[in-house]
């Protein structure tokens, strides 16, 4: 399929359409698949909605009405008939962590979409059930009390229970993990200070331990690592099966930006699925800082044989971040050195046309983040290498603007879904009812790319997050965010595709349905532009396409779907 693709590159969109349309003699103009009478939303200039698609060599041919389009089809011609479902670009997550998600989706217990604890425990017990003797159950994060109908953690009993003989381990998002008797040996813990680096022994009021562990971001992700981790066939296994099921969610594309514990040797799964030939979902990823201190001197290396944008339409380097530099990663006050290393690096990163995307919460503290990007800029501009902020929820409009004069985009995501309530009682409701101010950025002009950050924080479901983009409601239903700061359907869709398209540079070549562009598109299970908003969150795919090739179907289309060649 590469060889067809490469020859379309770099002709533009009507050329690819004259293409087809103008084939020579001797070769049929046929279409490879047709899609007719449907509602298709094509996200072009003027929003147009058309009713058939023609996909040529993984491209999109053309579009129109499906009488024009049935004129290409030919004998070989695969015929999807939509009968007025609606089809979308295929969704990308301008920040989501699924290079790391990936590799223990198949040995891990998820919870999300679980509205009680005690479903959430039956899956547990069915995991156990499955499990061999000694296998661990682990349920890596994604959920949150308020999504229960009990509204609260299980409890080391319930867990134990659930789980029989197998030790297990729930996390809670950076915060807290809990672990059965059975984990708590295996792992050799038995005070807190066997769970560095600030790790506290849950009690109760009698002074007996409840099987729960507290501590920061560091202590959790340091005894998660203590977990036995999956065999590189599983690994592998579990990329493939992951990418499915964001498949199984209309996503197409992944902007990844690295995480806790991801080494170069936690890409190897990735890259033997990407070499056999069965990446189903495009992903574009950047280095995370590995050691601290040593950031320039990790990048220098690393980057060696990987300049940015080396890698195919499939899989492709995109630079640094989300952690760039360890001294204002998560800090608020970082002292004059760890600016002046957070420069020297981002210097370099302009100095090689590298893009650069740095995680930031507060609003008060992230114009010391800003004032190196500007002086950056003013040694080497970095308008054009799609630099970008990660979270922000708080972000003022001078922050905003401060980022649209720089070129740098606002990577968005539905943590708050999870985690308003908090969000609110820590900066209150004034703030919370702005948060993120979507409308303001859309009227500053920002580009904005809208994701999850799943997995270990938050549900990987777009549809979850457009609903939440839309409504503002929290997962336990806690209205927060006014109706001044909420996107249009369509506009919530556009930063979802074009706009987190944008981050991996891609925007013109995907992220909307007009010919000449990418084929990657999914047909939808309800309409989203007419449903009720509280069922948005309940759509999915029922067929998605990647690059012209059905990745996966189901329903009606279930016939359609092509087994990735192995
Ligand atoms: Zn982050």
């Amino acid at each position: 399929m590469t060889t067809p693709i490469a020859r379309i590159i770099g002709i533009s969109a009507t050329a690819a359409a004259l293409g087809l349309a103008m084939a020579g003699p001797g070769r049929a103009q046929t279409a490879d698949l047709i899609l007719l009478h449907g509602k298709i939303l094509t996200l072009d200039e003027r929003s147009s909605v058309r009713e058939a698609m023609a996909v040529s060599e993984g491209r999109i041919a053309a579009l129109g009405r499906s009488t024009e389009i049935m004129e290409l089809a030919g004998r070989k011609t695969r015929v999807v008939d939509l009968r007025g479902r609606t089809v979308i670009p295929g969704l990308i997550d301008s920040h989501i962590h699924a290079i790391r998600a990936a590799l223990s989706y198949g040995v891990e217990v998820n919870w999300i979409g679980t509205s009680s604890l005690e479903e959430a425990l039956g899956r547990i017990r069915d995991a156990a059930r499955r499990a061999k003797p000694g296998d661990w159950i682990i349920v890596a994060g994604g959920w949150t009390p308020e999504q229960f109908r009990e509204k609260r953690r299980p409890t080391q009993g319930e867990l134990a229970a659930a789980a029989g003989e197998h030790p297990a381990y729930v996390q809670l998002f950076y915060a807290w993990a809990l672990m059965t008797p059975a984990a708590f040996k295996a792992l050799n813990v038995a005070t807190d200070a066997d769970v560095g680096p600030r790790g506290k022994l849950d009690e109760d009021a009698d002074g007996k331990k409840t099987g729960g562990i507290s501590g920061d971001t560091a202590t959790i992700t340091a005894l998660f690592s203590r977990l036995p981790s999956p065999s590189f066939e599983q690994r592998v296994a579990g990329t493939r099966a992951f990418f499915r099921e964001l498949n199984r969610l209309a996503l197409t594309g992944v902007v990844d930006p690295g995480g806790f514990g991801m080494a170069p040797s936690d890409y190897q799964a990735l890259f033997k699925v990407w070499q056999d030939k069965a990446l189903a979902l495009r992903v574009v990823y950047t280095v995370f800082a590995q050691k601290r201190g040593a950031e320039l001197e990790d990048y220098r290396n690393l980057t060696q044989l990987l300049p940015m944008g080396m890698g195919d339409e499939m899989l492709r380097f995109n630079g640094i971040g989300e952690n760039v530099a360890w001294g204002m990663y998560n800090n608020d006050n970082p002292s004059e050195a760890d600016k002046a290393q957070f420069y020297e690096i981002a210097k370099w990163a302009a100095e090689r046309r590298m893009s650069l995307n740095m995680h930031w919460h507060n609003d008060r503290s992230v114009g010391q983040l800003l004032d190196i990007f500007e002086r950056v800029d003013r040694e080497s501009p970095i308008k054009g290498l799609r630099w970008a902020i990660a979270h922000l929820n708080d972000a003022s409009a001078a922050t905003l603007e401060r980022m649209k004069a720089l070129g740098v985009g606002w990577a968005v995501q539905d943590a708050m879904y999870f985690d308003g309530e908090r969000f609110q009682k820590e900066k209150g409701a004034e703030v919370a009812r702005r948060a993120p101010p979507l409308r303001t950025a859309l009227r500053i002009g920002v580009n904005v790319g809208a994701g999850t950050d799943a997995h270990r924080v938050a549900s990987y479901n777009p549809f979850v997050a457009l609903r939440w983009m839309l409504d503002g409601k929290t997962v336990s239903g806690t209205l927060l965010r006014g109706p001044e700061e909420a996107p249009t359907r369509e506009e919530a869709l556009r930063m979802y595709t074009l706009g987190s398209a944008w981050f991996a540079r891609d925007e013109d070549k995907r992220g909307s349905l007009v010919v000449g562009k990418l084929a990657d598109l999914a047909v939808l299970s309800k309409d989203y532009m007419k449903a009720p908003l509280e069922d948005i969150g309940r759509i999915e795919s029922l067929l998605t396409m990647v690059g012209g090739k059905i990745v996966y179907a189901a329903g009606p289309y279930a016939g359609f779907e092509e087994s990735p060649r192995r």
